[in-house]
């Protein structure tokens, strides 16, 4: 399961800010309002299209 809670108090994560990330991906970071633990969820800047060689997915 991808929940995104809090790793430390399990508490819901919000989205706090989107940060650059490697070619073609972002890095978004979550917040915990309980505690404030930051946790980032890499990703595709754009998940709806596939354009990079397979040798370059992480
Ligand atoms: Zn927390």
């Amino acid at each position: 399961m991808a929940d995104r809670s809090c790793p430390k108090c399990t508490s819901a994560l919000f989205l706090q800010r989107i940060e650059p990330g490697m070619k073609g991906y972002v890095n978004r970071v979550f917040e915990c309002r309980q505690c404030g633990t930051e946790k980032t969820f890499p990703g595709r800047a754009n998940p709806g299209i596939q354009t990079w060689p397979r040798d370059e997915v992480a």
